[in-house]
């Protein structure tokens, strides 16, 4: 079959599926239609196949969190990154404080600690609101080929209901571990979040951590080897919160899930994938989304760990 109709396939394939919850932690999430269903994959040569509900827009979320990490360990160095933010599976849910007991590094950069801190080192403690938006948005943007913008209800609405990530952004500031005003760390992370995708973006935005850092269009390298093959390294093992463990054995690839329902995935050498429902399971991650990667998996033979 050709790709497109193997894809509409798919998605019909799951579409009855009506398990889990919107994200309802903030007002603006919860109002997310349930029924949106869509795909896309791009190859490492730059071809773009999707289906579904390709236009429809939402919130990175947490999705952000390897683009932006990726960006840091570009900026500040591998090595330096690694004093700060440690690399371990914390095993635990996003919003678990997940800070090492010894070192009081955040076990990594895929839980919200981790990727506040990232975030605070990628753009500089005195950076003002504007830059720490443009930053990330101009690199996202790179990656996606097209220009992304910031949803400001999302991002208020998250702002308003930011407790949680405020008390571990003051955690880390009262270790150390993070300089600058830890509000402002939070509200640059919380406008990274609000970044709006669709499948498409983030399909293209995973291929180039397919193709090891190389934009599969314009054939520009927008992110080191050594950087990539890190990120990934950290999506395989702490991508999907507590559920990782399940996904690389389901599912076998490296991966990283966002509350507004969306998942990416890079198969190094060939595919980004960019799947979005906002039905969640319990882990955080889109219940429809987390079945299209199986799935896809088993009938395409991505996962990495399959010897044939
Ligand atoms: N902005 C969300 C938060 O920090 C992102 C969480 C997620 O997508 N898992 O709580």
């Amino acid at each position: 079959t050709p790709i497109p109709d193997y894809l509409t396939e798919i998605l019909d394939s799951v579409r009855d599926i009506k398990d889990g919850e919107v994200a309802d932690y903030i007002p603006a999430l919860k109002d997310a239609d349930p029924n949106l269903l869509g795909i896309a994959m791009t190859t490492a040569e730059g071809h773009t196949y999707s289906a579904g509900d390709v236009e429809a827009e939402f919130s990175i979320q947490s999705m952000s969190k390897p683009f932006a990490y990726a960006a840091t360990l570009t900026d500040r160095g591998i090595d330096f990154v690694e004093t700060k933010i440690d690399v371990e599976p914390s095993g635990d849910a996003f919003n678990d404080l997940s800070i090492e007991e010894d070192t009081k590094r955040p076990k990594n950069a895929m839980i919200n600690a981790g990727a506040i801190l990232a975030h605070q080192m990628l753009i500089g403690e005195d950076a003002t609101m504007q830059e720490r938006v443009d930053r990330v948005t101009d690199f996202f943007s790179a990656l996606a080929g097209r220009k992304l913008t910031m949803d400001k209800e999302v991002f208020q609405s998250e702002m308003d209901h930011s407790h949680r990530n405020l008390a571990f952004a003051h955690m880390l500031t009262s270790y150390g571990m993070m300089e600058g005003k830890a509000h402002e760390a939070v509200a640059g992370y919380t406008a990274q979040c609000s970044i709006l995708v669709n499948v498409q973006d983030i399909a293209m935005m995973s291929a180039t951590l397919a193709t090891g850092g190389v934009h599969p269009v314009t054939g520009e390298r927008v992110i080191k080897r050594s950087v990539v093959r890190h990120v990934l390294s950290v999506m395989a093992s702490s991508g999907m919160y507590d559920s990782a463990g399940e996904w690389f054995t389901d599912v076998g690839i490296p991966a990283k899930s966002g509350v507004a329902g969306g998942i990416l995935g890079a198969i190094p050498g060939q595919l980004g994938v960019g799947v979005f429902s906002p039905l969640l399971d319990s882990h955080g991650n889109s219940v429809r989304g987390v079945e299209v990667f199986k799935r896809m998996s088993s009938d395409m033979s991505m996962h990495m760990m399959e010897v044939d």
